[in-house]
């Protein structure tokens, strides 16, 4: 009968389509998976490609996750809070992250400071109560700022009675690349990770190529001041005044501190921006230097050659170290004047 041949017709070419279609999907570019979470106080976001993205995204979102619980220093037993409540720890990340801060705080001479958390919790930034010490207050507390008394060694670290440090400044630059590490173990071979700003990418852009990293306008957020095309398993930074602050009787307080004075830092810098390979350097970096001001990070980035640097200064300037200077796009109606240091 014709209307079953009709019917059977209509199947086969429902399956040739079908298979087809299965053949199709196979051999489509690469799909695109992303998502987002909330930890280490930050919004996160995730997008891994290729047909692992989905197993890739969950090792990376979990590996975040572990470190958060790890690294939260008022959360009873978590590895900081045992350091800062007088236990040695043995945990590889905190080693890790100690032997990067031992190496930044000696390079800044002492501008990066993970032991200066006791200030930086008084000030309010640790719990959202934000107000202004006394100078007794911040007299006292600075007696137990000093990195150089935390034993670190490659089986554990302790640090002397009252002293307590977080890992605030360096935690995000080595998380990312923990997770871009977790992703690329699950088969992922192009991802880009983005932790509150904080940028990690891996492998080249599905499409071949270098990735596009905008670089937010610290004196306007809707908008970056332009961006940096950089290659895989490059970390891109950024540490500054405009992030976290509050303001009390028309002046403003910020989240850097100079852990001499126990103030929010006097920088002549809005931001710093650090390209670099290794994302808790960067990270650790991007904070050392914000503290020390343009003359002191450029010395220093002149005389270290691992990592290069976009500056904002608080007047206006863009000023770039040599390995940027090719391949920083600034945004078209840019107010800013670019600058190359000798
Ligand atoms: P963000 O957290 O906005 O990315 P940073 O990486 O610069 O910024 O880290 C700032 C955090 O580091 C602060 O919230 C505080 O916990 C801690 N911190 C502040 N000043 C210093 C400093 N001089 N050295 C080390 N850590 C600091
Ligand atoms: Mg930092």
């Amino acid at each position: 009968m014709p209307s079953t041949r009709n019917t059977r017709r209509f199947c086969s070419l429902l399956i040739s389509f079908a298979l087809l279609l299965g053949l199709c999907a196979c051999s489509l570019p690469p799909g695109k998976s992303s998502c987002t979470l909330f930890a280490m106080d930050t919004y996160m976001s995730l997008t891994a490609y290729g047909e692992n993205a989905e197993a890739g995204l969950e090792a990376a979102a979990d590996t975040l996750r572990s470190l958060d619980k790890l690294l939260e220093p008022e959360t009873e037993g978590s590895a900081v809070y045992r350091l800062n409540h007088g236990e040695t720890v043995q945990d590889e990340a905190v080693l890790s992250m100690l032997h990067t801060c031992e190496a930044v705080f000696e390079a800044s001479g002492g501008a990066f400071d993970p032991t200066v958390y006791p200030i930086v919790k008084v000030w309010g930034f640790v719990d959202a109560q934000y107000r202004v010490p006394t100078e007794a207050e911040i007299q006292t507390l600075l007696e137990c700022v000093d990195f150089a008394q935390v034993t670190v060694t490659n089986t554990g670290a302790g640090l002397p009675d009252g002293m307590a440090l977080n890992f605030g400044a360096v935690a995000k630059g080595y998380a990312a690349q923990h997770a871009a590490d977790a992703m690329r173990a699950a088969g992922v071979e192009s991802g880009i990770l983005s932790l509150g700003g904080n940028v990690q990418t891996l492998g080249e852009k599905p499409s071949g190529g270098l990735w596009e990293i905008a670089v937010q306008d610290p004196f306007d957020e809707s908008v970056s001041v332009g961006t940096l095309s950089v290659g895989g398993g490059t970390a891109v930074i950024t540490s500054g005044s405009y992030r976290r602050f509050f303001e009390q009787d028309g002046k403003t307080y910020h989240h850097i501190f100079d852990p001499r004075s126990g103030y929010p830092c006097d920088s002549d810098l809005r931001s710093v921006t650090v390209v670099c390979q290794d994302g808790a350097l960067a990270d650790a970096l991007s904070t050392a230097l914000f503290v020390l001001g343009e003359e002191a990070a450029l010395r220093l980035q002149a005389e270290l050659d691992t990592f290069e640097l976009l500056l904002i200064t608080e007047d206006g300037r863009i000023v770039l170290t040599g390995g940027l200077s090719d391949v920083f796009t600034p945004r078209k109606d840019s107010p800013y004047v670019l600058s190359y240091p000798q």
